[in-house]
């Protein structure tokens, strides 16, 4: 077999780089082959080491909601670039940064920077418990908030997709203190909170989750997450990683109508750059150190270039409404190319096709899809130059540099994968 260069980078990689990747789900492991090594990105497209071309619907895995090379993102950081690449002291952008966060996302009061939706839910937590006095939190199976140590328990996505069991190296002191329970499910949650309640510091919860693949929340389940926690005096924390000026420009909480306690934000807010934030009430956040007594700190946190980048796509969109009306519409042309016994999940531009005819609500139903054959649709998508995310338990996102084009050559190559898949 002639080998490609992306073959060949791969080879050369897994010498230097444990599995030949800097995050495991790049690695195509449960659907076969070598992950095409990419060279650059135009607007919707983007293009292998041997040249080939592919509509891409990872987009970063999130953050390029305006598309690869948006003329405002380079603009932005080709100007913060005359200046400088870091000083590590306060500069003027970052308070436009945290004004623009707290006028789209009301909720969020007071707003702290960090590098990645890791350390926003890592300090997330450090503050809730901080602040509440108590040690427990509780997630919900299939939710991935990053690799944080006690959040490693029934974790969604990359760990879901390698199969992997909860992960080793975390003491077991770390996950004693996270309680899981099943997504969607009112009558576990408040069991948990029956036998635990004043020891939670806060539930944690991705509003939609998108790292089992899309699974919305069943009707009334935030409102329930909003009574329980504030009858216990527990905090609510929407990791909003994924969702936040996404599925809405004030996130999945304008979306929804529930006003959490904290808020965690990563991917479009550093508009392809590496920013995160956590923030939310005021009483709460000034428990943070220097104004507070909960250390949290960061050399590159608040980076010049990248506070830029994220600050130009969030002005964007609050300027264009209408991308929202044109995400919610390609993505639901998209959705419905799926033939009968998929079953389709999606909020706005997040979606994902399970290989199983059952609906699919929290991480068990998500288990019961045929990985085997969402393999060959992935390969067969791929074939025809459209780059989904090579895992059944991942959401796709739709791109404002998405053309009508895009979307009509993608439901022709969605109908033959579907068929070759069979
Ligand atoms: C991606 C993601 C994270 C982790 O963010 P990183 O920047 O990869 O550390 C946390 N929570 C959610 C909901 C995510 O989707």
């Amino acid at each position: 077999m002639q080998q490609t260069r992306s073959t060949q980078l791969f080879e050369r990689a897994r010498l230097s780089i444990p599995g030949g990747v800097n995050s495991p789900v790049r690695a195509f492991r449960s659907v076969g082959g070598t992950p095409p090594f990419i060279a650059r990105g135009e607007g919707s497209h983007i293009f292998d080491a041997d040249g080939n071309e592919f509509i891409d619907y990872i987009g970063s895995w999130g953050p390029l909601i305006l598309g690869h090379r948006h003329p405002v993102v380079l603009d932005a950081v080709a100007e913060a670039l005359t200046r400088g690449t870091s000083f590590g002291a306060p500069t003027e952008q970052e308070i436009e940064l945290a004004e623009t966060v707290r006028a789209m996302v009301p909720s969020v009061e007071m707003v702290r920077l960090v590098n990645s939706g890791t350390e926003a839910t890592m300090s997330a937590l450090r503050v809730a418990r901080g602040f509440t006095g108590r040690d427990l939190t509780v997630k919900f199976e299939g939710c991935y908030h990053g690799h944080v140590d006690s959040l490693l328990v029934k974790a969604g996505s990359g760990v879901a997709t390698l199969g992997l069991p909860d992960s080793p190296g975390v003491p077991k002191g770390f996950s004693d203190t996270t309680l899981t329970a099943p997504y969607n499910d009112v009558p576990a949650l408040e069991e948990i909170f029956r036998l635990h309640g004043p020891q939670i510091a806060a539930v944690i919860v991705e509003p939609v989750c998108g790292n089992m693949g899309c699974i919305p929340p069943a009707p009334g389940f935030h409102q329930a997450l909003r009574r329980l926690t504030a009858d216990n005096g527990s905090l609510l924390i929407f990791d909003e990683v994924m969702t936040g000026f996404r599925v809405a420009a004030g996130g999945a909480q304008a979306l929804y109508g529930i006003r959490p306690d904290l808020t965690t934000l990563g991917k479009v807010i550093g508009g392809g750059l590496p920013i995160a934030a956590y923030g939310g009430r005021r009483d709460i956040m000034t428990f943070v150190a220097p104004s507070g007594p909960i250390y949290q700190a960061g050399t590159l946190s608040g980076n010049p270039l990248a506070v830029s980048a994220g600050l130009a796509v969030l002005r964007h969109l609050a300027a264009h409404p209408e991308i929202y009306t044109r995400l919610e519409q390609a993505a639901a042309e998209l959705a419905a190319a799926a033939p009968q016994g998929i079953t389709v999940n999606r909020v706005g531009s997040m979606l994902t096709w399970f290989f199983t005819d059952q609906p699919v609500t929290n991480a068990d139903d998500a288990r019961r899809s045929d990985t085997k054959r969402f393999g060959r649709f992935f390969h067969a998508m791929l074939d025809r130059g459209i780059y989904l995310p090579p895992s059944q338990f991942e959401a796709l996102f739709v791109s404002a540099a998405h053309t009508d084009a895009d979307i009509s050559t993608t439901v022709d190559a969605l109908r033959e994968s579907f068929r070759l898949a069979e």
